[in-house]
């Protein structure tokens, strides 16, 4: 049986031929698609400078390291997350901790992250860096928490994984307005796509370079950065301890001819969610809130079974619809209860919203090329897994 998946991309022939061009062209690495597609990101998302990297995994660890992040150093984010926002903390030898979801939005909740500040104020261990992660593409409420950033020397890199395209407060998210640095995903599962790549974006120059810098070996051509002149035309110096996180130019290649398509992406994406919206009204189901100050990319729609109406528990749902060849899924297994994580000390019941929304949740498919008797069907198989 051919299964709906979750999430899928979408590639034309526009995206083939610009592959194509790369593959005949002399570079397939370190040419001018990269800086191309970085400048096209840029001018979309209104940030001053965007680094490509070979996926946000790598662009989270960036941000860090040039966020100073180490040894001693505490990093708040989000339970409701893939693990790759917590771990980028750990990469560089600081400690994790998690701040509880708002019940609406299921993002960190401004309220519980200024509880936690209060606390953490008393006990001096407060975050150098706040993760806030972009849930499904709908922005965290960015204004308050730079404010309490502001008020509490916090640091802040927006996990923007999902939400490429996205809007807060009428402006791109990208454009760093309230935030550091923010990094986006183009695993194909996301809005827009490379195979595998990421991007962090930042309107500080420093930042910038510290993270070219570091996604090449530490390796610097300029003389200016260099401990004493070059030897001569070949030379580089090696002056931080770097990666090869590099994005190839067939990645990059990709990812301009996908940025073309991205508005109509999130337009299609937008269509699916109204259309879930009305199909789905009638069901035991609590449906996606909106924050009036978001325009969401809609990476996933992800709704919560009401459990107490319905004669079923949420893995004989989950399993059910898997049957019937409806490829649902749980957005996330929160971070704090992974086995790595409790072996650190963090506790199970810690995040109860957290924990209350995992037990509930599941990501229904969404994809911009969805056809419309697909989406038919998914309601009505879902309809008929919910037996009240
Ligand atoms: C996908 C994802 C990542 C990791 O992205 P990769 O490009 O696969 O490394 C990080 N954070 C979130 C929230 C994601 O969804």
């Amino acid at each position: 049986m051919n299964r709906i998946p979750y999430g899928r991309q979408s590639i034309n022939q526009a995206d083939i031929q610009a592959v194509v061009e790369v593959l005949q062209s002399d570079l397939l690495t370190q040419g001018s698609a990269v800086p191309a597609f970085e400048q096209a990101v840029s001018n979309y998302c209104g940030s001053q400078h965007a680094v490509a990297v070979n996926s946000a995994t790598s662009a989270l660890h960036l941000a860090c390291r040039a966020l100073g992040v180490g040894q001693g150093d505490i990093v708040w984010t989000s339970p409701i997350t893939f693990v790759a926002s917590a771990n980028c903390a750990l990469y560089c030898g600081a400690s994790v901790d998690f701040v509880d979801i708002d019940p609406h939005t299921y993002n960190m909740g401004v309220e519980q992250l200024e509880a936690k500040l209060i606390a953490a104020k008393q006990t001096g261990k407060l975050p150098k860096v706040v993760i806030p992660v972009h849930l499904c593409g709908q922005s965290c409420e960015m204004e308050p928490i730079y404010q309490l950033g502001q008020e509490y020397g916090f640091s802040i890199i927006e996990d923007a994984s999902h939400a490429i395209g996205g809007k807060y407060q009428g402006q791109p998210i990208g454009n760093c307005r309230y935030s550091d640095i923010t990094v986006f995903s183009f695993h194909p599962v996301k809005i827009i796509t490379t195979g595998e790549g990421g991007m962090a974006l930042t309107n500080s120059q420093p930042l910038a370079d510290k993270m070219i810098l570091l996604r090449s070996h530490g390796m610097t051509r300029d003389p200016a950065r260099m401990t004493h002149e070059p030897d001569g035309g070949w030379y580089y110096q090696q002056i931080d301890l770097g990666f090869n996180y590099r994005m190839t130019d067939i990645q990059a290649a990709l990812g301009i001819s996908q940025m073309q398509r991205l508005d109509e992406f999130v337009k299609r994406r937008y269509e699916i969610a109204g259309q879930y919206d009305q199909l789905l009204a009638d069901l035991p189901l609590t449906l996606p809130w909106q924050h009036p100050d978001s325009d969401s990319s809609w990476h996933l729609y992800v709704i919560r079974l009401k459990l107490d109406q319905i004669a079923k528990t949420h893995k004989e749902v989950f399993d059910d619809l898997r049957e019937q060849g409806i490829g649902v899924n749980v957005h996330y297994i929160p971070v704090h209860t992974q086995p790595y994580y409790q072996a650190m000390g963090l506790e199970e019941g810690s995040f109860p919203e957290a924990e209350h929304y995992y037990h509930e949740a599941m990501s229904l498919p969404m994809f911009p090329a969805m056809p419309n008797e697909q989406q038919d069907t998914v309601c009505s198989m879902l309809a008929a897994a919910l037996p009240t």
